[in-house]
């Protein structure tokens, strides 16, 4: 760090360097723009910060983000609540979403099994997916894990917990290719992978 630059804007450039794809270069630019910004419009983006911070939290029901105990879609009296589609992200939920073709409710993980990456079972929402199902009305668990290895993994572990249950068990399937992930296929290649689940033996 420059010992030409104050102090709060070597924290500032130090701060934008931790986020994600920015390099040095970058945070020393962020830093400038946010410096030459009237001082409502930085302060909006500070402000965002602290309100995501302070009003996101996790829906009760399905792990998902909400700003209500409850979030939008566990509350949508519309949606068939014996079909619960397991994603890794709430970012999952977005691109499932977006096909229009998913009438389901969901359940958010948190991530994936990856003991090397010391990631357990325990450490995601599994124990709570299982209470859900045991409650009972849950005619179909839909996998929707990305598809590579730690998504296999994870769906294997998941449906040796839930088979006992006698819930039916499918996972998304046809055309989604092995390796990707939810969040960045394609809207028609989803809804392919929707309608022909398979279930799982
Ligand atoms: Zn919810």
């Amino acid at each position: 760090m420059s010992d030409v630059y104050t102090e709060s804007l070597n924290r500032l450039i130090e701060e934008f360097g931790k986020l994600p794809g920015i390099g040095p270069k970058s945070s020393e630019r962020l830093a400038f723009y946010i410096l030459k910004r009237r001082r409502d419009e930085a302060m909006a983006l500070a402000e965002a910060i602290v309100d995501v911070k302070n009003k996101i939290k996790r829906c009760e029901i399905c792990y998902s983000l909400s700003e209500e105990r409850i979030c939008p879609i566990c509350c949508d009296k519309r949606r068939d609540e014996s079909v619960i589609c397991i994603v890794e992200q709430p970012k999952d939920i977005i691109s499932l979403e977006k096909t229009g073709s998913c009438k389901w409710v969901y359940h958010v993980l948190g991530g994936h099994i990856a003991p090397l990456e010391g990631i357990e079972p325990s450490d995601l929402t599994i124990n709570e997916l299982v209470e859900r199902v045991r409650g009972g009305g849950i005619k179909e668990v839909v996998m929707a894990t990305n598809p590579n290895m730690a998504g296999d993994g994870t769906v294997l572990y998941i449906s040796s917990v839930l088979r006992p249950l006698g819930v039916k068990i499918t996972r998304l399937a046809r055309g989604l290719p092995s390796g990707s992930t939810i969040e960045y296929a394609s809207g028609k290649i989803l809804t392919d992978a929707i309608i022909g689940r398979q279930e799982l033996e």
